[in-house]
């Protein structure tokens, strides 16, 4: 069968990857020269930065994908767990390392409030639990049907999973320290979400980074990137670059052709990787799209960003590889990006500094860092240049004041990416940086269909999708649909 996949982000190589193996003849379209999407390379005056992801989480997830090409990831890439995973800044000026080693997390938790240790210890093991139910039963699965909530496990085990209420109320039930509570509610930034409004069950991830650890794969987040590439090529699919899609056709039931402005490509079948919400409300007559304007208009949209890539000459070794700044006005912050009628940029934000050369000291040259600056914006947020260079001033001179050493000045290279830019280069919808929250409302079957509910042979993969946001999510999606494929050709 002849597949046309739209956009090789993470998403689009390994549902390519996938189906080629089953024999398949895939071509992805991608509008950028590079693939990866959000997770492409950046390279400057030998600096190197991944533009997106930077934890490598969840690296079971990984073994299970390459395991589906009788391959594993080291046969790819070499990863390293990190010691420590990260460090947390707090706004009165106290630094706390996250360890590897989970004695000393204990130990910090002690430190924090009476008991603290243990009660980690009592609430990671759950999570740990419902971290492998939701393996088993929720993730790896296709939603067509309410009743595919509904099985053996799930009826048995599941109701003992905190499945209403937010990770906040959860949290705060828990412990009783806000530097505790925040902790253990920074990792839901990597869903895209607040604490507030993310459910209580994806207290799961608590589990992933403080268990399962924070792992880094040698030359940066780029390398996975040219595994799936190399495993999708090896398998037979064919990559366009610089070919935007403006287009997709339909006949009776079916998409029938992807129009470029140069080409068009006919197809069997047609799986879009493309951000879901731009592609309904672009490629797609509104006669077959599966959800109208006003339901994307109406969805919580993960935050978008702006993202600084510096490389300076000097070390900054008051930095670790993760560095997380936690402003005092921690819910005004969520705040401001999910509830404010009119987006505005942040006056004291919460952001996170990536420096991957404290790892590996060949993405910067001459004994310099490249540092990554992120900042959670609202999505809608209007950028121009002068309005990104006096936001990054702000943070860049807060930054300074952290690490206690002048950076304004000292940039041997500097590129800021902010909600246009993610609007332009990737088509994301509203410039959402992650696609779309992990509410309840739009958690697991209430996420939007991997099949479109209007041509038989259209599917989407991707962070739009279940089950989400993030690098690992994105691989099962892909893993789904592969699935569902097959089990409809040999039907
Ligand atoms: C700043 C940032 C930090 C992140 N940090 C982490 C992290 O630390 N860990 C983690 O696991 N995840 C992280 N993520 C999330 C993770 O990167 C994403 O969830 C994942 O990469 C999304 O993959 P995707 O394939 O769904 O989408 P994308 O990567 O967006 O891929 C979609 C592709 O479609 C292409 N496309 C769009 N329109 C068209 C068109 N019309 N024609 C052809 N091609 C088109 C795009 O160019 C793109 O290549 C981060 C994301 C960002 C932005």
């Amino acid at each position: 069968m002849k597949i046309i996949v739209v956009g090789a982000g993470l998403g689009g190589l390994s549902a390519a990857a996938l189906l080629a193996k089953d024999g398949h003849e895939v071509t992805i379209l991608e509008k950028n020269s590079q693939p990866g999407g959000r997770a492409r390379v950046y390279t400057d005056k030998g600096y190197t930065f991944d533009m997106g992801p930077s934890w490598y989480l969840m690296p079971d997830v990984f073994e299970k994908f390459f395991k589906e090409f009788d391959a594993m990831p080291s046969d790819y890439y070499k990863l390293m767990r990190l010691e420590p995973a990260y460090r947390i800044f707090y706004n009165d000026g106290t630094t706390v390392d996250v360890s590897s080693d989970f004695e000393k997390n204990v130990k910090l938790f002690d430190s924090f409030e009476p008991e603290g240790g243990e009660k980690l210890k009592r609430y990671l093991e759950q999570a740990g639990k419902h971290y492998n139910l939701a393996m088993d039963e929720l993730i790896y699965r296709e939603y067509n049907s309410l009743l595919d909530l509904v099985s053996g496990k799930l009826i048995t085990e599941g109701l003992r999973m905190p499945l209403f209420g937010s990770i906040h109320g959860l949290v705060s039930k828990e412990f009783s320290n806000p530097k505790s509570q925040r902790i253990l509610e920074y990792s839901i930034g990597f869903i895209g979400g607040s604490p507030q409004n993310t459910p209580a069950l994806y207290y799961i991830m608590n589990h992933v980074d403080l268990d399962l650890g924070v792992w880094y794969p040698m030359g940066g987040i780029g390398k996975i990137v040219e595994a799936f590439v190399k495993l999708a090529e090896k398998n037979g699919v064919k990559i366009i670059y610089d070919a935007e899609v403006n287009k997709i056709e339909f006949k009776g039931k079916k998409a029938i052709k992807a129009v470029t402005s140069q080409d068009s490509y006919e197809a069997d079948l047609f799986i879009i990787n493309a951000d879901y919400a731009y592609a309904e409300t672009n490629l797609i007559d509104e006669k077959y799209v599966s959800y109208d304007e006003k339901y994307w208009e109406n969805r919580t949209l993960a935050p978008s960003a702006m993202v600084a890539y510096v490389g300076i000459n000097n070390k900054l070794p008051q930095l670790a590889h993760h560095n997380i700044y936690l402003a005092e006005d921690w819910e005004k912050g969520f705040d401001s990006i999910f509830n404010a009628k009119t987006p505005s940029w942040p006056e004291s934000p919460s952001y996170y500094v990536n420096v991957t050369s404290r790892t590996d000291e060949s993405l910067a040259p001459n004994g310099g860092e490249s540092l990554f600056i992120l900042v959670p914006l609202a999505v809608g947020l209007e950028d121009d240049e002068e309005s990104k260079e006096k936001f990054y001033n702000k943070i860049m001179k807060h930054l300074e004041g952290v690490v206690g050493e002048p950076l304004l000045g000292r940039e041997v290279t500097k590129r800021i990416f902010c909600v246009s830019d993610f609007k332009k280069d990737y088509n994301a919808y509203k410039g959402t940086a992650l696609g779309l929250s992990h509410t309840l409302t739009q958690t697991a079957i209430f996420r939007p269909s991997h099949k479109s509910k209007k041509a038989d042979n259209l599917y989407y993969t991707g962070h739009y999708n279940h089950p989400g946001i993030g690098m690992p999510m994105v691989v099962i999606s892909s893993q789904i649909i592969a699935d569902s494929i097959k089990k409809k050709m040999g039907n």
